[in-house]
């Protein structure tokens, strides 16, 4: 299927490793213009690079924390010098610190929102105008399937993230007559870095290996295994496509079939 994404810009934030990174790759092989955002500037310079390698495109790192709002400001700056106005826009950061209710202060609550809702808006506010000029956008955020299904432990993540779908679902209805959609995607257990590492964290509480944790996840996941990032990036290059145009305030898993609910 044509995706019609050649020459689109593309801004994915947070998308030094993981599932910002697998999205990058995903949209620059679809000949998309891509600019990508971290912190860690090392890091980030590489995923460009290994991006570049893969598919021939050149890719915009812009060194960024998306909980400042004066970074945000710079980085949508540079990718319109680079590449002219962001007409894909994917919101995704770090996930917020774990913890149940009695765990966790104000300043973490203040903190999470400021990392997962936030950032998203501010992101959202600073290409919204360009969109809206041309009469075509595509937003699509990052989130979790803990907004499906609240997962334990994890009672910020489960909290904030439900605020940016409530969020995405109003402005939907806001840009729809303007060409502009924004969905958000909402991962089940993928095989990043970041997982594999929390995996051998938890291993290593019970004294066992990595490979028997992961396996002990699996169960929960009806297709059997974890999810591969790029899986993820194909669904996002997907709704960032013309092919979804008339989708739009949805919110779609993708968790292998973890999540059992009928909506
Ligand atoms: P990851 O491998 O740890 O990657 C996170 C990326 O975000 C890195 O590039 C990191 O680079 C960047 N980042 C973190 N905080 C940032 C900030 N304040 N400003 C700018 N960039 C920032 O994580 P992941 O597994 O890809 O997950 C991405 C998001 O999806 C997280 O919110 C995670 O909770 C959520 N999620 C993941 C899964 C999964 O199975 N992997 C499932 C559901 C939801 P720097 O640290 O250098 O900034």
């Amino acid at each position: 299927m044509e995706l019609g994404l050649e020459g689109r810009t593309a801004l994915v934030a947070a998308a030094s490793r993981g599932l910002g990174k697998a999205t990058a790759l995903v949209l620059s092989r679809e000949d998309a213009r891509v600019a990508i955002a971290a912190r860690g500037k090392k890091q980030l310079r590489r995923a460009a690079q290994e991006i570049e390698g893969a598919t021939g495109h050149s890719v915009l790192p812009v060194q960024c924390d998306v909980t400042v709002p004066k970074d945000l400001e710079r980085l949508v700056d540079k990718v319109h010098e680079r590449y002219g106005a962001i007409e894909i826009l994917v919101t995704n950061a770090g996930g917020p610190r774990p913890g149940g209710f009695d765990d966790v202060s104000d300043d973490d609550w203040h903190d999470a929102a400021e990392l997962n809702l936030v950032s998203a808006i501010r992101l959202i506010r600073l290409v919204l105008d360009d969109m809206r000029q041309r009469q075509w956008g595509r937003i699509i955020n990052i989130t979790s399937i803990s907004v499906k299904q609240p997962l334990p432990n994890l009672i910020l993540s489960n909290a904030v993230r439900a605020a940016v779908v409530g969020m995405a679902k109003t402005l939907a209805d806001e840009v729809a007559s303007q060409g502009i959609t924004i969905n958000n995607v909402c991962p089940g257990y993928m095989l990043t870095d970041r997982v594999r590492e929390l995996a051998k964290a938890e291993a290593h509480k019970t004294d066992g290996d990595v490979e028997t944790f992961l396996a002990e996840s699996r169960k929960s996941i009806p297709v059997g295994r974890l999810g591969q990032p790029e899986e993820l990036g194909a669904l996002i290059a997907f709704l960032a496509s013309n092919r979804a145009g008339y989708i739009t305030g949805a919110t779609l898993p993708i968790d292998g079939g973890y999540y059992r609910g009928l909506m």
